[in-house]
């Protein structure tokens, strides 16, 4: 256990590390951010900064000696920075986890293993294992590289008519891995977090929207059945048992109607706080942000109960401009990152509003 005053070292710079360090300033922990790029917006709020590349030893080597625990708001972690930090300080979640996440056919397989459903998939690792994949699972279908892919990005949907080669060269000739086309009825989430003595706490299932292969919108309650959410929560815990997990995880999942009856297929698992659940840091007794915090502390967790109906839209590129607007709103909670720059899909913000605004 992580005594207040203790030191959280956090891997990247971005809104999921800055939105950590805002969370675990009142519990009276410090932060250490490491992160490649000079500008990260987590340094705004942190105690201490390190601008390095993931692979400088001597400033991890730094890193480690001012840190007591090290974390990260990233699944790219490299396998060897990760490998160096753990020999240093308790790495949290641990190398496992990241072994596993980051690689979509690794991950598909240690999901399937534990008798989890997914999205029928194949490993493609060329043209004409492209084409034998397509050939047992059917168009249209998803094509994704092994690694690196987020936001939608090395991706390609092969439908009826669309060629093999072109599609295996639009994501770049990358290993990848082919899955059959889901036709689910919405997308949801269970945000957990694992203590290191196996305590488990999941927060209410959350139901997404994407656009463009980027979330847009989270609201909760999740329109599925009692049952479904308890499947959901269970498959979550299985998950996070597997991977001997310390802190807070996402699992997305599919929600499919078979013969009228709700079954899940989980699409993907986040080791680290994830965007579906940042409706927490208003919506819940606890946010995931502070879950964390206390989960990789090794503090008790914190209670995950909903404290009513809420949405979070995200702001991505040029919706910032309404940022006044939002400003003015009464119940809209607004969080801005920093971001200097807003590029198309990039994310600039999100606003939390609790109370039922759903458009149906
Ligand atoms: P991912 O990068 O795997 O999270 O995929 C991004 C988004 O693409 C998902 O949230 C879905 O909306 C869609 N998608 C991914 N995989 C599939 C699939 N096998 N079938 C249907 N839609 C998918």
């Amino acid at each position: 256990v992580l005594a207040p005053g203790s030191t959280i070292g956090i891997l990247g710079g971005g809104q999921l590390a800055r939105m950590l360090a805002l969370a675990a300033a009142p519990l009276g922990m410090k932060v250490h951010v490491f992160a490649p790029e000079e500008d990260s917006v987590a340094f705004d709020v942190s105690s201490a900064r390190t601008v390095a590349d993931y692979d400088d030893e001597a400033g991890l080597a730094a890193f480690a000696g001012t840190i007591d625990v090290a974390t990260y708001e990233f699944e790219n972690v490299p396998a060897d920075t990760a490998a160096f930090l753990a020999e240093r300080v308790p790495l949290r979640p641990g190398a496992r986890a990241l072994a596993v996440t980051q690689d979509r056919l690794v991950e598909k397989s240690f999901v399937r293993d534990l008798g989890v459903a997914t999205a029928p998939f194949m490993g493609v690792d060329d043209v004409a294992s492209l084409e034998a994949a397509l050939g047992r699972l059917g168009r249209p279908a998803v094509l994704k590289t092994r690694r690196l892919g987020y936001d939608g990005k090395g991706q390609a949907v092969i439908r009826d008519g669309d060629g093999a080669a072109a599609a295996f060269a639009s994501i770049g000739r990358a290993p990848a891995i082919l899955e059959g086309f889901v036709a689910f009825e919405r997308e949801v989430s269970v945000v957990a977090a694992r203590g290191p003595d196996g305590g488990f706490r999941a927060f209410d299932v959350c139901e997404n929207e994407h656009r463009g292969g980027i979330l847009a919108t989270t609201t909760l309650p999740a329109r599925i059945a009692p049952e479904t959410e308890a499947e959901a929560v269970s498959l979550a815990r299985r998950i996070a048992e597997g991977l001997d997990y310390v802190g807070v995880l996402a699992v997305e999942m599919f929600v499919v109607r078979e013969g009228g009856r709700e079954t899940l297929r989980v699409n993907e698992i986040a080791p680290r706080v994830h965007n579906s659940g940042h409706w927490s840091i208003e919506g819940a007794e606890t946010s995931q942000f502070e879950q964390h915090i206390r989960a990789v502390c090794g503090w008790p967790l914190g209670p995950a109960t909903l404290r009513g109906p809420v949405t979070m839209h995200n702001l991505i590129g040029d919706d910032v401009t309404a940022w006044p607007d939002l400003a003015a709103e009464p119940g809209a909670h607004l969080h801005l990152y920093g971001k200097r720059e807003a590029r198309p899909g990039r994310k600039m913000g999100h606003v939390t509003r609790l109370a039922p605004s759903r458009r149906d």
